[in-house]
């Protein structure tokens, strides 16, 4: 039973290349690159992602809105949790300056660092999917 297992698994590894580290991953996301390769660029414009790797021809989501949908809600969690913490603040401090420069901040930010975070997003997508091993394969359909 197990050498069979055993068996399995070396093949799907034999057929893969190595999967890269998380961090490796991620700062490619961060970079708004391919996780795959980390040449291709992920955006054809703001946050407009092509569907597919200009380089190693990696399709980017195999399943738009699987795993890809929650790592996306929450992304955006992670930012409205204190718009909601300065909406009772506001209440309780009704024109106060340093409101405005939080939620000014905040907003800048969440808005400056979205292509990156939706490349971080699909650095994970990405991981998770070769860790399930879940990946069409890259050579059989590269762009021409
Ligand atoms: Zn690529």
């Amino acid at each position: 039973m197990l050498g069979g297992e055993v068996l399995t698994e070396a093949i799907c590894t034999m057929q893969t290349e190595p999967i890269p580290r998380l961090t490796t991953l991620l700062g490619r996301g961060a970079r708004k690159k391919c996780p795959h390769c980390g040449k291709g660029p992920l955006f054809r414009r703001w946050v407009e992602l092509h569907d597919r790797c200009s380089v190693c021809g990696i399709k980017y989501l195999e399943n738009e809105g699987d795993l890809w949908g929650y790592l996306l809600i929450a992304d955006r969690a992670l930012f409205i949790l204190p718009l909601v913490a300065m909406i009772y603040f506001q209440l309780y401090n009704p024109n106060s300056f340093w409101f405005f420069v939080f939620a000014g901040t905040v907003l800048i930010g969440f808005i400056f660092t979205l292509p990156h975070r939706t490349g971080m997003s699909l650095a994970i997508d990405y991981y998770m999917r070769r860790k399930s091993s879940d990946l069409s394969d890259p050579s059989s359909d590269k762009p021409d």
